[in-house]
């Protein structure tokens, strides 16, 4: 189930239309927030996904101060068992506190979705993104560090205009150092109205393309190699219904997101299984049913 935590932002990154279209960021209150979780968690639901275009910026324009680990400790101290995850979060804004309030509490799910954009440090600049590969780098580290068990999740554009090929390669680089679990890949395209969209040095669109099938290539081998570790481990999964591919398999996420196929003799719709992962594919596993 969705939960808004706020709307808008302040960031301007130069491809981007939401500050223009969503306006300035406002935070719902926290007693409002909490007392929708409240009724959800009585309600008996099993995972909760707060939402904001950078919750991580949670909080910056409320009296009484309450930032978004704040915000988060509260919410995983209403009653009920439930996973709580959210999205989105902007690296500049992830903070210490943020990594280790995640550590901490096992009702948040192990699983960051932290959009890179760029490996390179000269086109995250002209995206007005204001971090480094190095400072994101460290963050995932410390992510690791803390939860080795995490999934961590990105967005990348390719062919931002002014990209050059050696920028596109230091993409390549920072996604295999990355070893993401996912990525969303995106071809840059000109979003009237943004700042990018009339910029100088426009890439190609065959270039666009050629780079983002190296990118999915390098990707897809690193999917595939991870989630080939995970055979014959077990994991608690919620189950997401009937496969969209198979009328005889049922689909599931685990924790972390992975998605996760498995043969079952009844409908476990929004229920936790254990299940043990038998085999891996590049965008899914499949598993079986270890207990109820
Ligand atoms: Fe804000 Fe995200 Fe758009 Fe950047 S990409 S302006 S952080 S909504």
């Amino acid at each position: 189930v969705l939960v808004s935590i706020m709307c808008g932002c302040n960031n301007f990154c130069t491809y981007c239309i939401v500050p223009y279209v969503r306006g300035r960021e406002r935070s719902r209150l926290p007693e409002d927030i909490l007392a929708e979780v409240k009724e959800l968690a009585a309600s008996g639901v099993k995972e909760i996904t707060l939402l904001g275009q950078n919750v991580n910026s949670y909080g910056k324009d409320l009296e009484e101060p309450c930032d978004f680990p704040d915000l988060l400790e509260k919410i995983c101290a209403v009653d009920g068992d439930f996973l709580v995850r959210f999205m989105t979060s902007h690296p500049k804004d992830a903070s210490k506190k943020l990594i280790e309030v995640m550590a901490r509490q096992p009702k948040i799910a192990k699983h960051f979705h932290l959009p890179l954009q760029s490996g390179s440090d000269r086109v995250l600049s002209a995206m007005n993104r204001r971090y480094t590969w190095e400072s994101y780098y460290e963050k995932l580290a410390y992510m690791r560090e803390l939860m080795p068990e995490i999934t961590i999740s990105s967005d990348i554009i390719v062919g931002f205009p002014t990209e050059t090929e050696e920028e596109f390669e230091e993409t390549l680089r920072a996604v295999r150092m990355a070893k993401y679990d996912q990525a969303f890949t995106f071809i840059y395209s000109p979003r009237t109205g943004t700042p990018a969209a009339v910029m100088e040095g426009q890439i190609p669109e065959k270039v666009k393309q050629d780079r983002m099938k190296r990118l999915l290539d390098t990707q897809n081998e690193i999917m595939l190699e991870k989630n080939k570790t995970l055979i014959g481990r077990t994991f608690t999964v919620l189950c997401e219904g009937v496969s969209k591919y198979n009328d005889n398999m049922y689909t599931g996420r685990t924790e972390g997101g992975k998605l996760i196929h498995f043969p079952a003799d009844r409908d476990y719709t929004g229920e936790h299984l254990t299940l043990r992962v038998t085999d891996a594919e590049t965008f899914s596993l499949t598993g079986e049913i270890i207990t109820e």
